[in-house]
Formats: C-alpha cells, structure tokens, sequence
C-alpha cells in the first residue's frame, strides 16, 4: 500500500508535453507561493515581536525573505525562457527536495515560537501551520511529490507535537489537520490526473492538427507539382507570375515569361519509345533548373513545355544572353538507354508590360514560341511590336472571315499541271484565293491555317469543291482537277459525307482528285483511311501533296491508296545544286515507276530544273515555268493556245518529213 502510494506521489510525468505543462504551470504559481509563505512569516513574526527573542523574530524571518526573494526572482526570470521537455523533466525534481528543506525550517521556526506564546499566540502558530501547509501544498499542486513533501513534513512534527500536548483544542486542531490534508492529497491526486488526461488530450489535438496540416502542404506541394519531373507544375507558374507582376507593379523587378518546347518530341515518342521520351523530358527539367537563377522559376507546363518567369533585367541584351544559354543547355545530347538523342528547343519570350495580367503575358510568350516553331525551329524569338501587330491582323482576319459571304469572296485559280511524255496539260491544280473587301487579296497559306483552327475549313472547302466541279464541267475532257483538302477534312466524316454529296450531284465520271498532306493522314490514319475509300469510291483519285516536308515515309506511300506523289518545291529547287537531292528524287521516281503511280514535281521555275528533272525521269511537271496559277476563262485560253502551238508544232513537224 505504502510502496503504491509511494508510486503514485513520486511518479515523474510520463509524457514530454505533461512535463512541460507541469513546468509551465508551476512557474505561474511559485512566486504567489513565496509571497503567502513570507507574508504568513511575518504576520506570525510581528505577533511574537517583543516576547520571543529577536532571533526568532527578525533575523530568521530577514534570512528566510532573503532566500525567498532569490528564489521568486529566479523564477521570475527563467519564466519565459524556452524549455526543453527534457529540462522541464529534470527541473521539476529540484522543487521537491527545496520544498522538503523549506518545510522543515518552517515547521521548526513556527514551533521554536509556541513556547514564548500566551493562548492567542499558540493559536496563532497553529493557525500559520495549517494555513501554510495547505497553501503551500495547492501551489506546489502540479509536482505532486513536493506538496506530498510539504504536507508530510510539516503535518507529522506538528501534529505530534500538539497531540502530546494534552491540549484539548490543540488535539482537535491537529486531527482536523491531518484529515484535512489527506482530503487535500486525496483531492491533488485526482486533480493531477485530470490535468494530465487534458493535457494528454490536447496534445493529442495537436498532433492531429499536425498530421492534418502535414497531409494539407502535402495534398498542396502534390498538386503544385509535375509527377514526372518533380518541378513545379502549370497551376503553380500561373501563381508564382500572378506574385511576380503583383510585385513589379509595386515597384519590384522587372518580369519576362520564357516557353521552351522541345521540336518535334512525337518522333522521339515514337522512335525512342515513351520512356526515352520521358526520361529527356526529366533530363530537360533539370538542365532549366539547374539554370535557374534564385529569384526565377522554371515549371513543366505540360508534355514537352516547360515554363520560366525571369525577374530582374529583362532588357533584350539579357534575354538573348539567357536565350543562349538555355538553348545551349538544351542542344546537348540526350543520352538514353536506346541511345544518343539530339533535338532542337523552340524558345519564345515576352516582356511584362504595365497592367499585364499573366495570361496576357503568358499569351503572348506563346505567340513567339509559336513564331520560332513556325520561321526557324530551335531559335528563340522575343515577342515585339510586329508580333502584336500580326496577331491583330490574325484576329482582324478571323473577324472577317467569320462573316465573310464565302460564295463572293472566295474564288479559285488553276494552275496547270504539264506531262512532258504526253507533250501536253492534262490537269489544273485548284488554288483557292480569298479577295476580302477590307483586306484585299489573302493568300490561303494565310486563311487557310486559321480556317482550320476556327473551324470554318469544311464550309471552305465545300465553297471551293463546287466551284472546282463547276469549272470542271467546262474543261475539254479527258482533263482532270485537283482540289486540295485540309487535314481537318480528312479526320472528319462528316466533313467527308458534304465533299461526297456534292461530286455525286454532279452529272457524268468524277474528274476531281483530291491533294492530301501526310501529316493529315497521320494525325487518325484508321480515320484517313475510311476518308480515302469513301473518296476513292466516288472515282476520284489521290495525290500526296508536300512530300519530303512532313514525315516523308515510304510505307505511307506503299501502304496507302494513292494515286500520285507530288514532290515539294524545295526538292525541285536543289535539283541543280544539290546531289542529296537527286538521289532522293530518282529514288521516289522509281519507287513510283514500281508501284505503278504517277509522280508530280511542284514550283518548277527554270529551264535548268526542268531538264535536271527530266534528267532523272520525271514526266508531269508544275510551277510558274508552265503556267501561274490562273482564272478559269484564263485556263481555257491556255488550253487553246496550247492545242493551236502543238497543231501548228505537228503540222511544222509533217511539212519537214515531206519536204
Ligand atoms: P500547295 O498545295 O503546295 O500549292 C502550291 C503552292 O505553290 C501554291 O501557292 C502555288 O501558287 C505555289 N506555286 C506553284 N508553282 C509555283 C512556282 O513555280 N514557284 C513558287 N514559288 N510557287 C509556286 P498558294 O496558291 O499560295 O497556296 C499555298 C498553299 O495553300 C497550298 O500549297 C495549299 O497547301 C493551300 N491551299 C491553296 N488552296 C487551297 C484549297 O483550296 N484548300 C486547301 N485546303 N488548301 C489550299
Ligand atoms: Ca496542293
Ligand atoms: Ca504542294
């Protein structure tokens, strides 16, 4: 029972947090301690002055007030002082053993007095004892062991000796005392564990809090964060540039938006595979990082785009600087377990203008990146005034467009198409121009991109299609027209179902071919497919516009339904200059010459390609040498005067045989 209650008094507090709370609350209550212990003293001191010697009266009280100050400043001062749960723990011991030496000096000081008393005065002493002891036990209440101390060390030497006083009223006052403390132990064992359960539950709170709050930054950095490169993500460059121009508006740095996006990364997909594509993205991410100066940012914005806000000088000379270096950082091998990549960055940058919001900003950073894709691949471009200027004219275009009455405005133009071997034209190419009552005349590498991104390109080439069937209904036949169609057309069935239609409202054989792109065909070849045979079906047929531009695959040309490749007007211009390639070309003339389908040479300008071209085999021919895109009464006209030399050329030819 003794070992238990030994147990219970002297137990340290078990956990970090109930030591400190201990501390804490002890160090409010130990200077109101000294303060009722002096207080007390002296009350008692006073009523004995004059009849007890001074020793007792003066200089033990003096000495006590003394320690009593010492102690309650101590106190005082290491009150605020950050504590350690561990110094909390060892600190609490300390008051046990000064309140056990405290106890004892009172009690004997307080009865040494009782003998110089007359019944007021020893009433007085017994009085001090228990109001001190009990006084001194609540404050010492949160270091149980202490106020256990006090009440036993003061309570056995007193009730003791009132009990063998024989003192009647002496007697009752020290089993009152005894009773009461054991009340009062009674009542500070159960306060102390009711102090330790709520200081077990709030810390209990706060540890939930914490974990909460831990899993909230967490849920936060997850969602600021790309999972592939570990950088910060597009929600969080959007923040970080909302911060930045907030701050240059009040007078901070300058800001500039930079967008890296890495040239043609499918390919890589696609001939790497998707892991090598990530890991260049990753190595990507940390060749910018690494770049980074400490007040810029660099995010992955999505797939192959990685963002910087630029702070601080942000004149042109420095974003050329950090152009350069980035562009340099970025043309260094990707070295992946397939092997060596090397690739181009597009890069396009803008300067924050006042009252800049980040989209505009942002914007217009793409708007470069868009303009360094389109002039020079892995060239960086800074957004100026002609880009603002153009895009103006981009909207003002898209404005008129839209409401443009397409049957007046659009109008086509042929272009012939010449067979050496036949001696002859034996088709037209449809170009479509667009003559816009504000603009004037609008070449179709212009509107035909934005009609395919408003989404008015099928309603154009409807308009363009019927005109194409008209004029083609008053060209001598066996002539035949192409009609070019965009990507947007060929992935789309509906589109396809319209261009369908109205060949078959038009009476007779289908004397229309349709020019497609690769990259058409490979943006949905299942799609492109279905397209083709539902084209095919009409008795038209298909030609593979641009080739050598785009993805250039022999297996499209092998596997697909066509009819006829047309070279591009790049080739046609290094015929004579370039020996890599002529032997393309011979190459594509043989492959045609096997798979039995026509092959067409576009943009011939001189004699010298021309011959060049004839040179490696190649029979139909088109560009400016043979014939400007023209109107359709100029194209009949060029049919005429084309029949009347090749008559008269016969003729010529005859009249030389007989003489
Ligand atoms: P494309 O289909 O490759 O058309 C050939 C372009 O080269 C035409 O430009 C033509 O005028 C030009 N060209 C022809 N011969 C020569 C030459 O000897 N030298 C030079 N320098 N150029 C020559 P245009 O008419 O400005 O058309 C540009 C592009 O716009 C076309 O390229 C085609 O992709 C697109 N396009 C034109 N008309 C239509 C159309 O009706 N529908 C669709 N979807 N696209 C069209
Ligand atoms: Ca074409
Ligand atoms: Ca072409």
């Amino acid at each position: 029972m003794i070992r238990r209650i030994f147990r219970i008094v002297f137990k340290p507090p078990d956990t970090p947090e109930l030591a400190l709370a201990q501390w804490n609350a002890l160090s409010r209550q130990i200077p109101l301690l000294y303060i009722m212990l002096l207080a007390n003293t002296w009350v008692l001191a006073l009523t004995h002055f004059g009849r007890a010697p001074r020793f007792l009266t003066l200089y033990i009280p003096s000495t006590l007030t003394v320690v009593g100050i010492v102690r309650t400043s101590v106190w005082l001062r290491g009150r605020n002082a950050p504590v350690s749960a561990h110094q909390a723990l060892r600190a609490l011991r300390g008051p046990i053993w000064i309140a056990g030496t405290l106890a004892v000096g009172f009690t004997a000081w307080s009865l040494s007095l009782y003998g110089y008393g007359d019944a007021y005065m020893q009433s007085h002493v017994a009085f001090y004892m228990g109001v001190t002891t009990i006084g001194c036990m609540f404050c010492l209440m949160h270091v149980r062991a202490a106020a256990f101390l006090v009440g036993v060390v003061a309570l056995l030497p007193f009730s003791a000796f009132f009990a063998i006083s024989g003192q009647q009223t002496l007697v009752a006052i020290a089993i009152n005392m005894v009773l009461v403390v054991a009340g009062l132990g009674y009542i500070l064992v159960a306060n102390n564990s009711d102090f330790a359960e709520l200081v077990a539950s709030r810390a209990e709170m706060a540890r939930r809090q914490a974990e909460a709050q831990r899993l909230l930054t967490e849920n936060v950095r997850l969602a600021s964060t790309d999972a592939l490169t570990g950088l910060p993500n597009q929600r969080s460059f959007e923040l970080f540039l909302t911060h930045a121009l907030a701050e240059e508006a009040a007078g901070g740095a300058g800001v500039a938006v930079a967008i890296a996006d890495i040239d043609r990364f499918k390919s890589i997909n696609q001939i790497f595979g998707q892991l090598a594509g990530d890991s260049v993205i990753v190595e990507m991410g940390h060749r910018l990082e690494k770049l980074r100066r400490p007040d810029s940012f660099v995010a992955r914005l999505e797939g192959n785009r990685f963002g910087l806000v630029l702070r601080g000088d942000v004149t042109p000379v420095a974003l050329n600087k950090t152009s350069a270096m980035i562009g340099h950082a970025l043309h260094k091998a990707f070295d992946v377990p397939a092997g060596v990549i090397r690739l181009s960055t597009s890069l396009g940058l803008a300067v924050a203008e006042a009252g800049d919001t980040a989209a505009a900003l942002y914007d217009r950073a793409d708007y470069a990146t868009s303009v360094a894709k389109r002039e020079a691949q892995g060239s960086a471009v800074i957004f100026g005034c002609e880009h603002a200027l153009e895009i103006r004219r981009v909207r003002q275009m898209e404005h008129l467009l839209h409401t443009a009455d397409l049957e007046q405005e659009i109008h086509i133009l042929l272009q012939p198409q010449f067979d050496i071997s036949q001696g002859q034209t034996t088709g037209f190419e449809v170009l479509a121009r667009w003559r816009s009552p504000v603009l004037g005349e609008v070449s179709p590498a212009e509107f035909v991109p934005m009609a395919e991104r408003t989404g008015q390109i099928t309603r154009i080439t409807q308009t363009i299609l019927r005109k194409a069937l008209t004029v083609t209904a008053t060209l001598p036949r066996p002539l035949r027209v192409s009609v070019n169609l965009s990507a947007n057309d060929i992935g789309s069935p509906s589109a396809i179902d319209g261009i369908v239609s109205l060949v078959r409202e038009h009476a007779g054989p289908c004397r229309i071919d349709f020019e497609i792109t690769e990259t058409a065909l490979m943006r949905d070849l299942a799609q492109a497919n279905q397209s083709l045979l539902a084209l095919l079906g009409l008795g038209a047929r298909i030609a593979l516009d641009d080739f050598g531009t785009g993805h250039s695959s022999l297996t499209h040309v092998q596997k697909l339904p066509l009819h006829r490749i047309k070279i591009d007007r790049s080739f046609v211009a290094e015929v004579t200059t370039d020996t890599a390639s002529r032997a393309i070309i011979k190459t594509v003339i043989d492959l045609c010459r096997n798979l039995g389908i026509s092959c067409v040479f576009e943009g011939i300008e001189t004699e010298e390609q021309l011959d060049g071209l004839i040179g490696l085999g190649g029979t139909v021919m088109q560009g400016y040498l043979f014939g400007r895109p023209m109107t359709p009464q100029a194209a009949l006209d060029h049919l005429k005067a084309e029949d009347s030399y090749v008559h008269s050329a016969r003729r010529d030819h005859m009249m030389g045989v007989a003489g």
